[in-house]
């Protein structure tokens, strides 16, 4: 690893990290802090906003109220914030951003995590659909309101761009500045490529712990997967009398050690060979420079298939995810088909956003309000909404 060029305490980022005399800024214009990077104002933001104390009751994969020691999105959100951090430091990226994308990069998650999602694309077909890469986005630029002087957090281009990880052509061309890279194919910045693998790591990883801890996974299966059982026969062979619970947790350590070394030295290298000196010449490379090595990225997508088939699948998480899917599709019917059942604030929005874009407006508003829903506030809604004995 390269040498910082730290002076006096301070670490100095990268040249091709993402820089305050390289930032496209803010979209509304702001004074500079006195003591805050523009990027910890980000990342500050975001931990106060609404959205964010809402990931405390959303769920990741298991649903909130099936046990305490599931992770959920604001914990997962929090260790992908962890790797992407540590990585970011050997990296010499902008640590502050990477934290700032990492913990904002699910704000636009729908209660019961993916299922939740699928429903509300569904019944938004017609009307442009629902992606939740894109309502996060919606949710730091329009949804919040806590500035007297702007929509939203105001967060930076590169704060934004990170958040904005997937895109389609047509949604992008709506996007002015920020759509761009996915019509012209271009990357972003290496602090939003890290927290996007970070995402994938931590996941992959937590899955493994969380679907043993539900048992819906076992150990001796999970050893189909070449990156669990070589550390899993490792530990095993150094600590054969270790307790399952501990066991399981060395393992998930070293796996999680071992792709993130992995990454570390796999993205220096790619960087180096790019020679990029700036962070557009980084969105102007041929592909992301964060990543794993073939044989690691092979490994870690085993696993991600493993845990595709033998939990995601599993018909005690179908179940859930039939039930959340009927729930917010119900929801959004009501709700859709007579918006005078919103709550009055809501209701306005409806209103003003039908005025203006017609039903499509409507359908906008009314999946804001879903989305921003977490899991038993939904649950919540729902009886209030269908069951004629609960409190309206
Ligand atoms: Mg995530």
């Amino acid at each position: 690893m390269s040498d910082g060029i730290a002076t006096a305490g301070v670490r100095a980022v990268a040249p091709y990290a993402a820089r305050r005399e390289t930032s496209r800024g803010r979209r509304y214009p702001e004074p500079v802090s006195e003591h805050r990077s523009e990027y910890q104002r980000d990342r500050d933001r975001v931990i106060h906003s609404n959205a964010f104390r809402r990931l405390v009751y959303k769920t990741q994969v298991f649903v909130n109220h099936e046990g305490d020691l599931y992770r959920t999105r604001v914990t997962h959100s929090m260790e992908v914030a962890q790797i992407a951090r540590s990585i970011a430091r050997a990296l010499r990226l902008d640590e502050d951003l990477t934290e700032a994308i990492s913990l904002a990069h699910d704000l636009g998650h729908t209660p019961f995590g993916h299922a939740g999602q699928d429903a509300l694309n569904e019944c938004m077909r017609e009307y442009g659909g629902f992606e939740h890469n894109l309502q996060s986005l919606r949710v730091v630029d329009e949804i919040e309101e806590r500035y007297a002087d702007f929509p939203g957090l105001n967060l930076t281009f590169e704060a934004r761009e990170g958040i904005l990880k997937h895109c389609s052509v047509n949604n992008a061309r709506s996007l002015g500045e920020l759509g761009l890279r996915f019509i012209e194919r271009r990357q972003p910045g290496l602090e939003a490529q890290l927290a996007n693998l970070a995402d994938e790591i931590a996941y992959n990883n937590h899955d493994v712990d969380d679907g043993l801890r539900a048992g819906l996974i076992e150990i001796e299966e999970l050893r189909e997967v070449r990156l669990f059982a070589r550390h899993h026969d490792a530990v095993r062979a150094a600590y054969p009398e270790l307790a399952a619970r501990r066991m399981v947790y060395e393992v998930i350590r070293r796996m999680i050690n071992e792709v993130v070394l992995d990454v570390i030295d796999t993205s220096e290298e790619r960087i180096a060979r790019a020679g990029v000196a700036s962070i557009d010449d980084v969105r102007a490379a041929e592909g992301p420079l964060i990543a794993q090595s073939a044989a690691v990225h092979a490994d870690h997508l085993a696993l991600k298939r493993f845990l595709g088939e033998r939990l995601y699948r599993h018909y005690r998480v179908l179940r859930m995810t039939a039930k959340a899917r009927r729930v917010l599709k119900e929801l959004f019917e009501a709700l859709f088909d007579d918006p005078r059942l919103l709550p009055e604030e809501y209701a306005d929005n409806a209103r003003a956003a039908e005025a203006e874009l017609g039903k499509a407006g409507r359908a906008r508003a009314v999946a804001d309000y879903v989305a921003g829903m977490t899991d038993r506030f939904a649950m919540l809604e729902h009886r209030r909404l269908f069951d004629p004995g609960e409190r309206t």
